[in-house]
């Protein structure tokens, strides 16, 4: 029974489980929650190291939108933006989920013609998107400097009214509430070590906790995804870069959408509380640190303040980083693995907020009929050796 008091119980583990998931950040949770609303499987351990959501789940700028460019990446980011749209109703929680648009800025030729590019897309495959000249521009985001004389100057961006942001711990919360009222157990500080394999099957998970039996495997572990999958012997095509953010002191609302620019790497939002949270690129190295270079933060603040003068006295509260998960061609990796009932769901690298419960839904139906969702197809491993490649750089780039 769920403690009045308490959000979820705190259960140790039981022997065996039909379906075991290794990580409980958002997406762990959100396949946890879906395998038993949707399918009906409760029987199921999310096994988290630390707490749940400790990892890029609560460190991550929470923007949320779907207008990349490729058809299989607009098909399962809009499913996504869709199920967001009604979740703070379903999971009966304010994830102050707020469509306040978000502007993806254009401040060269080349910058114009591919945000030109991936509106019209966007709109072929129904997602909603437009075309913003820099007076346009300015009238959308009244404090965006949009002079000609900027070393990067605002030639136009593409907008996006459907996206926006969301409380990244009320969801995290609000999906383990829901799994735990389904009989799910979430299990924390329960490292996954090792795995047991008989046959090319895997068997069971080695913990910090003791041997836990398992039906299927479910890798949700984000930047650790590589670490883990080598205990199981399989080399997958991830890297793992520090991602830093900050947010400043507590401000007055002046900003009321979400600006994003890949040219000067910052994308910058106002929390509901009033604090700007602002996201840079990925520090170059790979690392599992969780933390990351100060001239990657220099970097991002310059281009802040040449985007925002009105920033220029703005304090920093508070910098962090998190460890994410880099494919090839930038998009994710969801699927079964060469080891029978292991399977993966890695590579959202500095995307996979937005992506939640779209991806929650799809691993969640992918490992409870043993077979990829269509909407995963695409995203299978094996993409990295047949060449059927999904290039979301245009669209992620800086990310997100
Ligand atoms: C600074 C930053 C900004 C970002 N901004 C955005 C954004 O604006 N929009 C967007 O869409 N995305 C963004 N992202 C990316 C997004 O946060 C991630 O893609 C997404 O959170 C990954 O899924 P997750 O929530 O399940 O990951 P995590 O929360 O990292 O969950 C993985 C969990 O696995 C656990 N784990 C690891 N190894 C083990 C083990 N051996 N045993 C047990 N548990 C283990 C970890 O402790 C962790 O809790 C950002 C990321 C960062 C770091």
């Amino acid at each position: 029974m769920t403690h009045p008091d308490f959000l979820w119980r705190n259960p140790d583990p039981k022997p065996a489980y039909d379906v075991v998931i290794v990580g409980g950040g958002g997406h762990g949770l959100a396949t946890a929650y879906y395998l038993a609303r949707n399918h009906g499987l409760t029987n199921v351990a999310v096994l988290e190291r630390g707490w749940l959501a400790g990892g890029n789940m609560a460190r991550n700028t929470t923007i949320i939108r779907s207008n990349y460019l490729w058809d299989e990446s607009a098909a399962i980011y809009e499913h996504s933006l869709k199920l967001w749209e009604g979740l703070s109703d379903e999971l009966d929680y304010d994830l102050q989920f707020s469509q306040r648009g978000v502007l993806n800025l254009a401040h060269n030729l080349g910058d114009v013609r591919e945000g030109r590019r991936r509106v019209n897309a966007n709109r072929l495959n129904g997602v909603d998107a437009e075309w913003l000249d820099a007076d346009e521009v300015k009238k959308f985001c009244p404090i965006i400097n949009v002079s000609d004389r900027a070393r990067y100057p605002v030639m136009g961006a593409t907008l996006q009214r459907r996206g926006g942001i969301a409380k990244h711990d009320h969801v995290a919360w609000a999906l383990a509430r829901q799994a735990d009222a389904y009989g799910v157990d979430l299990i924390q500080g329960c490292q996954v070590t090792g795995f047991e394999i008989t046959g090319g099957r895997v068997t069971a998970v080695e913990t910090s906790r003791g041997r836990i039996a398992a039906g299927k495997v479910a890798l949700a572990a984000a930047g650790h995804t590589s670490v883990l999958a080598e205990r199981a012997g399989i080399r997958l095509p991830l890297q793992s870069h520090p991602l830093q953010a900050l947010v400043s002191e507590l401000l007055e609302p002046v900003l009321d959408c979400v600006v994003m620019s890949n040219a000067v790497h910052v994308y910058v939002s106002q929390a509901h509380k009033g604090e700007l949270v602002m996201g840079a690129g990925i520090d170059a190295y790979n690392s599992y640190g969780q933390r990351g270079g100060v001239h990657v933060i220099e970097a991002q603040m310059a281009a802040a303040l040449e985007l925002f003068p009105i920033f220029s006295r703005v304090r920093v509260l508070r910098t962090w980083a998190g460890i994410v998960d880099v494919s090839p061609d930038a998009s994710p990796i969801i699927g079964p693995t060469p080891v029978e009932g292991l399977y993966i769901n890695a590579g959202w690298g500095t995307g996979g907020f937005k992506a939640t419960p779209g991806s929650g839904w799809v691993y969640a139906h992918t490992l409870a009929h043993d077979r990829p969702h269509s909407l995963a197809e695409p995203f299978a491993l094996d993409r990295f050796t047949t060449g059927a490649l999904i290039d979301e750089h245009g669209a992620a780039a800086v990310a997100h």
